[in-house]
């Protein structure tokens, strides 16, 4: 019997999706992605370990966790959802709103126009929103956005636009919040940055044995983000 439906989704289309969505793939677990339209050019960003002296935007100290671009995003996500994550990851604490709108139709109708699929899902970059830019965003049609903060009851959002996760995919809480989930809302989603494990090998093992038990488990099922809305 199904006791529990399990949703999870990845911020910011870094080089280590392609890694994470070939365990993903293998053990047909859903996903959704979190991409931004602007950050996406036409050749793909490999992983690399940086100098120290060196500075970058999407990293774990000197880790660069690259991007995927255009030439593989088909290949690397077209099994998956994905959902708007603004066109250059802007602040929405700091943004106009309705520049901030803007950014985030921007992305959703590339994705849209890419993956040939309805896209209105949406995560708040940095996490952060206001009252504002959420009823802007609901009245643009959006599902749903996104927030990091937590909860263990995912349904008992009163806004769809400021929806909390469980937990990050590292959290050391993450199986009794998966087990609280079991015996409560029925519910359990987390999310996280793939690039967080870097390419260190027990890490990825790790969460492959995350991924497998929950497909594995015969009281789950995966969902997509959007699902827990409807
Ligand atoms: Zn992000």
């Amino acid at each position: 019997m199904i006791k529990v439906r399990v949703a999870q989704c990845w911020d910011d289309g870094v080089f280590t999706d392609i890694r994470l969505t070939e365990i993903l793939k293998k053990h047909k677990a859903k996903a959704t992605f979190n991409l931004c339209s602007g950050l996406t050019s036409d050749e793909s960003v490999p992983i690399r370990w940086m100098g120290a002296d060196e500075i970058n935007p999407p990293t774990v100290n000197t880790f660069y966790s690259g991007r995927v671009c255009k030439d593989r995003m088909m290949e690397v996500y077209g099994d998956f959802e994905v959902a708007s994550h603004c066109d250059l990851h802007e602040n929405a604490k700091t943004t106009d709103p309705n520049a901030f709108l803007e950014s985030a139709m921007k992305s959703r109708r590339f994705l849209e126009d890419f993956f040939q699929k309805d896209c209105r899902g949406f995560a708040w970059p940095f996490g952060t929103y206001t009252d504002e830019t959420a009823k802007l965003l609901t009245d643009a049609g959006f599902a749903y956005g996104r927030t990091t903060e937590n909860t263990d009851d995912v349904l008992s959002y009163t806004d769809p636009l400021k929806l909390a996760s469980n937990c990050h995919f590292m959290n050391r809480l993450f199986w009794k919040k998966y087990q609280l989930a079991k015996e409560t809302c029925g519910v359990f989603y987390f999310w996280g940055h793939s690039y967080e494990m870097a390419d260190f090998d027990p890490y990825w093992k790790n969460f492959e044995a995350m991924i497998a038990y929950i497909s594995n488990d015969p009281e789950a099922e995966w969902i997509n983000v959007v699902d827990i809305v409807k």
